[in-house]
């Protein structure tokens, strides 16, 4: 009986030792699956700062890289600063403080024009590079803008020659309309970039017609030096654009060589349009008369 009692005790005893195993195997399995749900909970937390951090990083884009005027540093000098030399009839001290002796720029305003591919091949056949002045409204254009990324991969340096070159926009009543201006030069600067690349600047304007032909340009002196920027006209001239029956290529070269007379710092002025045909073919002999002459060609930026 007693046997049979203890045996009951002992079975009861067994039941419970299991069921409190059960209990404690179901409790871990409970708290664990509970802590494998606060996992990922936490990741998501973690994922959010850095999604939150994502769109503060969009807000703040990488500047670009600055390119100013050229692509590469190798014939540029600044524009600027030989602006100023040039207004205050300092050319000489210049070129002295910068270890030169004769400088040469070629220039051509107007483009990029169906002349400017002929242009590119003469000055490359020569090794010399030019500084192009553009028009913002010649860059609407595919062709235009094809040309200009020719130029500038050329290692040529690019100015600004306002949007519209029309005279009585810029300068109604032969005075200068500074916001007008302002407003094109900033229009042919963002066209600029949007052909170039958004880190192309140029420092260098050329007044359309010359900026000794106006009044009031004073302001525009003053405006452009607020921004780190300069006009700058020329020393010398082709005679591609002088009023006149148009001059053959020889016609050209002789007014050249005339202009350029013995200045140290010759910034020449010569044309990129399709009607300049015969600027075209001055070129060469322009190039190997300066290099005679021993000029060292360099680029305004
Ligand atoms: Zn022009």
């Amino acid at each position: 009986m007693t046997k049979a009692i203890n045996k009951k005790t002992l079975r009861g005893k067994i039941i419970i030792i299991i069921l409190l195993v059960l209990a404690f195997v179901v409790y871990r399995l409970v708290y664990k699956k509970s802590k494998l749900k606060e996992k990922p909970a936490v990741e998501q937390a973690v994922a959010e700062v850095v999604v939150e951090k994502e769109p503060a990083k969009l807000e703040e884009p990488e500047k670009p890289q600055e390119v100013v005027g050229c692509k590469s540093d190798e014939a540029a000098i600044n524009g600027v600063e030989v602006a100023a030399a040039l207004q205050n009839g300092e050319a000489a001290t210049w070129l002295d403080k910068n270890g030169l002796s004769k400088v040469a720029c070629l220039t051509f305003d107007d483009g990029p024009s169906a002349r400017t591919s002929e242009v590119l091949e003469t000055l490359e056949g020569h090794g010399v590079r030019g500084t192009f002045f553009v028009l913002g409204k010649q860059l609407e254009s595919e062709f235009g803008q094809d040309a200009l990324k020719k130029t500038y991969e050329g290692g040529n340096a690019i100015g600004n020659h306002t949007y519209t070159h029309d005279y009585a926009h810029l300068y109604p009543g032969r005075k200068l309309n500074l916001e007008n201006f302002k407003a094109e030069a900033e229009q042919t600067d963002a066209k600029l970039k949007e052909v170039l690349g958004a880190g192309f600047v140029t420092r260098i304007v050329r007044a359309p017609g010359g900026f000794c032909s106006w009044k009031g340009m004073d302001a525009l002196h003053d405006h452009l030096a607020t921004i780190g920027k300069a006009a700058i006209d020329w020393t010398a001239e082709s005679g591609d654009a002088v009023s006149g029956p148009p001059k053959t290529a020889e016609q050209i070269v002789e007014y050249t060589k005339a202009s350029v007379g013995d200045q140290r710092l010759v910034v020449l002025l010569m044309h990129d349009a399709p009607a300049k045909k015969e600027t075209v073919k001055a070129l060469p002999t322009i190039i190997s008369y300066l290099k005679e002459k021993g000029y060292e060609f360099k680029v305004l930026v």
